[in-house]
């Protein structure tokens, strides 16, 4: 099947709830995503920084560009003019920088907070109470040009169905449970992203707002040339 015609079933599939889909183009020629554009779809993701700013570069400014990979602190820089949506904010020291290169480009960043719910060492992410702690602090509270729209997670890899889905209603629970505690007045704060290709429907079984899908809407990856972090 085509790209449009993969993104056109996922569009009728998720139009039923009110989940949002960002596609993934992360590896993907430009060309791809303009077939993609073409036929509706506004919301990518990206993984690298650089990959990212080089398509923003050149495909249509009506594009929404969201950094769902890894974010390095000395390359903040490079997306606070444009970015729609960061992901992955994974320590206080990233968004303070997010908030100072904010500041800079006179806007708000919306950011999602990235928790750690795999069962492996290698994923990114904050630990609940690592969460807590930093939406307590007196720095947080003192950053008033980005915004903490929800949470982010990835469930571990190649686990059983059953696990993922556990995974990802912790996410959930934790959601819920800093909805009440710290935004309980904030309609802003309603993110849930979880669930990527292989496991979307357990993830929007689970609540998730926001499902990452990449591959099994464009296929294989196809640039190789960026370095990954
Ligand atoms: C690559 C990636 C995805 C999409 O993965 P697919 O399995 O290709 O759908 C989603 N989220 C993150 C953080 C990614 O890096």
């Amino acid at each position: 099947m085509s790209i449009a015609d993969n993104l056109l079933e996922y569009k009728s599939e998720l139009d039923k709830t009110q989940v949002e889909l960002i596609a993934v183009s992360k590896y993907q020629e430009p060309a791809a995503i303009m077939e993609a554009y073409n036929a509706g779809q506004r919301v990518f993701g990206e993984n690298i920084v650089q990959e990212l700013v080089d398509k923003q570069a050149q495909l249509p400014t009506d594009i929404e560009w969201h950094l769902i990979g890894h974010l390095q602190t000395n390359k903040v820089k490079y997306i606070a003019p444009f970015v729609k949506l960061i992901h992955s904010v994974d320590s206080l020291k990233l968004l303070i920088e997010i908030n100072k290169q904010a500041v800079k480009n006179k806007r708000v960043i919306d950011c999602l907070l990235q928790i750690y719910i795999a069962d492996e060492d290698t994923k990114f992410g904050l630990g609940f109470d690592e969460a807590i702690e930093l939406l307590r602090s007196e720095e947080f509270a003192t950053l008033k040009n980005v915004r903490i729209v929800g949470l982010m997670g990835i469930a571990s890899n190649n686990a059983t169905e059953k696990q993922t889905l556990d995974e990802f209603i912790e996410l959930k629970v934790l959601f819920d449970g800093i909805k009440v505690s710290f935004f309980r007045k904030d309609d802003y704060f309603k993110e849930v992203s979880m669930g990527m290709s292989g496991d979307y429907k357990l993830a929007i079984e689970a609540g998730s707002t926001m499902v990452r899908v990449g591959s099994s809407i464009f296929g294989k990856r196809k640039i190789k040339h960026y370095k990954t972090e």
